[in-house]
């Protein structure tokens, strides 16, 4: 493995950089990745699609020459991520249960909790020849974890697998466990706002919650940091109320540049740091109203609820 602790700091600045946050944070992270033991970090897929892992992955190795794994494992001590490590059965296994052991790691949960069949929908691994469903994981390893950080609208909400009907009734990990959580959601999650919550809960810097126990800084400021709630609505340059030369709304898709509000946007019901700020790649940033899609509001608890994504959506 490379060491790349460097080049976690550099990507967390310039994350940083975009979203107003103290010098003093970054200079905490520093100070914690320098020591020698560094916060051990443990990371399940439940019920996903792994898209928010995906996204993550491609976002470090856009902006960075060393891989996603190696920024994780190198610098942030990953123990533990189904899709990303080597070792495979009770080996796997093994090391999860040690750090279960020692506890205060940082849990990271991707995906829903099927709680049907006695959680037997979704195993995720099997130790000494007895499965494990993620149900049974996440209630244990929840009990010892110093933070437990949801990635993502299915682990934080429920999401797509929470969907009508919900035959295998997925649940968040906050209902299954009634523990505190901080919430990343987004279908996938920007991977951006994963590296600065993971850098400012490494640093210790506080992170202040809204009432879905997600950040502030994240889901509901403006781009000034300021607490004016920021819907996608009230930035989205296709507003009559933002940009007064707007073309009129939408009828249909494929018309760009116009209003997709009878198309079923989001937009004026869905609060987050959206705009312009996907891909990550310098000249070709871009979100879903950018590429003349209406926003689906997946950052929030309603997504996708029991409609289709475009059925016009009453706010
Ligand atoms: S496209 Fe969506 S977010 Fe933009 S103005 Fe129309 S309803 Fe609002
Ligand atoms: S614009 Fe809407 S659908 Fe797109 S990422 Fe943001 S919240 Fe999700």
């Amino acid at each position: 493995m490379k060491l790349t602790r460097r080049s976690f700091l550099r990507y967390s600045g310039l994350v940083f950089a975009g979203m107003n946050v103290s010098s003093s944070v970054l200079a905490a992270l520093e100070r914690q990745l320098a020591k020698a033991t560094k916060p051990p970090v443990l990371w399940l897929n439940g019920s996903s699609c792994t898209g928010c892992s995906v996204s993550f992955l491609n976002r470090i190795a856009d902006s960075a020459p060393e891989t996603a794994a190696d920024v994780l494992v190198s610098t942030i001590d990953l123990i533990y991520h189904p899709t990303l490590m080597a070792a495979a059965g009770d080996a796997a296994a093994s090391v999860l249960l040690r750090a279960y052991r020692e506890g205060g790691y940082i849990l990271v949960l991707e995906g829903g909790v099927p709680t049907a069949f006695n959680g037997n929908a979704c195993v995720v691994y099997s130790i000494n020849g007895e499965e494990v469903t993620y149900m049974q994981a996440v209630t244990e390893l929840a009990a010892k974890a110093a933070v437990i950080v949801c990635v993502g609208t299915c682990a934080s909400f429920g999401g797509i697998p929470a969907a009508g009907p919900n035959p295998t009734e997925v649940v968040s990990i906050h209902e299954l466990t009634g523990r505190p959580v901080v919430n990343l959601s987004g279908c996938p999650v920007n991977p951006d706002w994963v590296v600065w919550g993971l850098a400012n809960l490494i640093a210790g810097a506080p992170v202040e919650l809204d009432g879905d126990f997600r950040p502030m800084a994240l889901y509901n400021r403006d781009l000034s940091g300021t607490s004016v709630p920021a819907l996608i609505h009230d930035k989205c340059p296709r507003n009559i109320n933002v940009n007064p030369s707007a073309p009129p709304e939408a009828t249909d898709f494929g018309q760009a540049g116009r209003c997709l509000i009878n198309l079923g946007c989001r937009g004026p019901a869905t609060k987050a740091r959206c705009e312009g700020c996907w891909n990550g790649k310098a000249g070709q940033a871009n979100w879903c109203i950018g590429v003349n899609a209406p926003c689906h509001g997946c950052v929030e608890p309603t997504f996708p609820g029991p409609q289709s994504f475009y059925q016009t959506y009453t706010v």
